[in-house]
């Protein structure tokens, strides 16, 4: 019985690539030959033709701020480009309307604590406080709980991340943009670091930073990068 049910699939299958690569001949006498040989082609190698982009990710730290990180979002609107921003807490709290734009824009919303609390010895306690007062502050303005993490200065306890269930996100490029105003110095360490799938590391509060990021993204998209969330890195 399965047989005979196997036969007549096999045989429905074969019937129906014969009506399509007919019907793909038929379409060539009225032009459309090339394409559709090439199509057949295309099809029995099974090659990609077109190759895929390689990725990278632009992250903010520390915003948002009023002014700069607009003018880095309509920056990145422009270009196509895509970021994650964590954010501190009480920035996200003086400018929600910030990160409902980050949102829509279809960048990641990460935490960076509250008031940019490095974890040390002593206050375990309350960086974890932190951290769930951001979470829950951008649960309501984007309706959204974050799931990735930047502790500022890198500093973090494994732990964290099965009793927050939370992912940190580190770097591999940083180009110390926060201290130095020099754009294209910023601009040609990372040019110099990129890989795909790097990481670069930047802060969204100031004028030079945005400027360079958005150097940054020109330049590389040239060279066949495309900005991807980080979240598309990590799990790749
Ligand atoms: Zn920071």
């Amino acid at each position: 019985m399965m047989k005979v049910r196997k036969r007549i699939v096999t045989s429905v299958m074969i019937l129906a690539a014969a009506v399509f690569v007919s019907g793909m001949f038929l379409a060539g006498r009225n032009g459309g030959f090339t394409d559709a040989a090439a199509y057949i082609a295309c099809m029995i190698d099974g090659e990609e033709t077109v190759e895929s982009p390689k990725k990278i990710a632009l992250t903010f730290d520390d915003g948002p701020h009023p002014y700069y990180t607009e003018q880095l979002l309509d920056g990145l609107k422009e270009r196509g480009a895509k970021a994650s921003f964590f954010v501190m807490g009480k920035q996200a709290e003086a400018y929600p309307e910030i990160v409902l734009r980050m949102q829509e824009e279809g960048h990641l919303i990460g935490n960076h604590t509250y008031s940019h609390l490095q974890l040390g010895k002593g206050n375990r306690e309350t960086f974890k406080s932190e951290l769930i007062r951001t979470n829950e502050l951008l649960l309501q303005i984007t309706g959204e709980e974050p799931q990735y993490v930047r502790p500022p200065y890198g500093s973090w306890d494994k732990s964290f991340e099965s009793e927050l269930t939370m992912i940190p996100v580190l770097w591999t490029i940083d180009p110390m943009d926060w201290c130095s105003s020099d754009v294209s110095g910023i601009v040609q360490k990372v040019a110099k670091k990129a890989k795909e799938n790097g990481v670069i590391l930047m802060h969204d509060e100031y004028k030079s930073s945005v400027t360079a990021a958005l150097e940054i993204v020109d330049i590389l998209q040239k060279e066949g990068y495309e900005f991807v969330t980080v979240d598309e890195i990590l799990f790749d």
